[in-house]
């Protein structure tokens, strides 16, 4: 059986609800995953995969500085990022907070909170390359530029919400929505990619 060592962030944000997608998504795909809670530099060394889950980008950005974590994030090869989570990958950040930091991996620029508030959350049905599904918004983020090689995975209307790059041997995934409140399919997707990209 192949098997993954997959790392959820665990310093801030909804890391429980990450760690039961995966566990959910490896019973229908049929390998062996250890998941990791990564909470020290030393926990990054041995993954093969990492999620960075939603919360706020800020607090997860100082709390990995204190931690000595940023830059060797972005050493793992195959990395998912919900929500703040995709904050994090971009390499632009509209709204930043002053002095906001991202890990700037993949080539798109977000909108900050561009859905409003906190209690301007919603949930809806949407579409995705992955199929439909029912996606939590909690003050999320907009993609507002995507480069030439970021594949667009899902849109609300008109807007992108959610897409993959592959960048040499990496690959990473980001959604501005929270799939891991109503599904595993992005999980299970993720999961996929990061056996092929060892
Ligand atoms: N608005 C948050 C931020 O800027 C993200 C919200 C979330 O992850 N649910 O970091």
């Amino acid at each position: 059986m192949q098997s993954l060592t997959v790392g959820v962030l665990a310093l801030h944000g909804d890391v429980r609800e990450h760690v039961e997608a995966i566990n959910e998504a490896v019973v229908n795909l049929k390998i062996s995953v250890i998941v990791v809670l990564v909470r020290t530099a030393g926990d990054l060394e041995t993954l093969d995969a990492l999620i960075i889950p939603g919360g706020e980008s800020t607090t997860l950005q100082k709390l990995c500085e204190r931690e000595g974590m940023f830059q060797k994030m972005k050493k793992v090869k195959n990395i998912f990022g919900t929500c703040a989570g995709a904050i994090l990958l971009a390499k632009e950040v509209l709204h930043a907070s002053e002095g906001q930091k991202t890990l700037e991996l993949v080539d798109i620029e977000v909108d900050r909170n561009a859905y409003g508030r906190q209690n301007e959350s919603f949930e809806k049905v949407i579409k995705t390359e992955l199929g439909s599904m029912n996606a939590v918004f909690i003050r999320a983020p907009k993609i507002t530029r995507v480069g030439k090689g970021v594949k667009v995975l899902a849109r609300n209307g008109a807007e992108i919400i959610a897409c993959e790059e592959r960048v040499g041997g990496r690959y990473y995934l980001a959604t501005c929505f929270h799939p891991e409140y109503t599904s595993s399919t992005f999980h299970k997707y993720f999961l996929k990619e990061a056996l092929r990209k060892r």
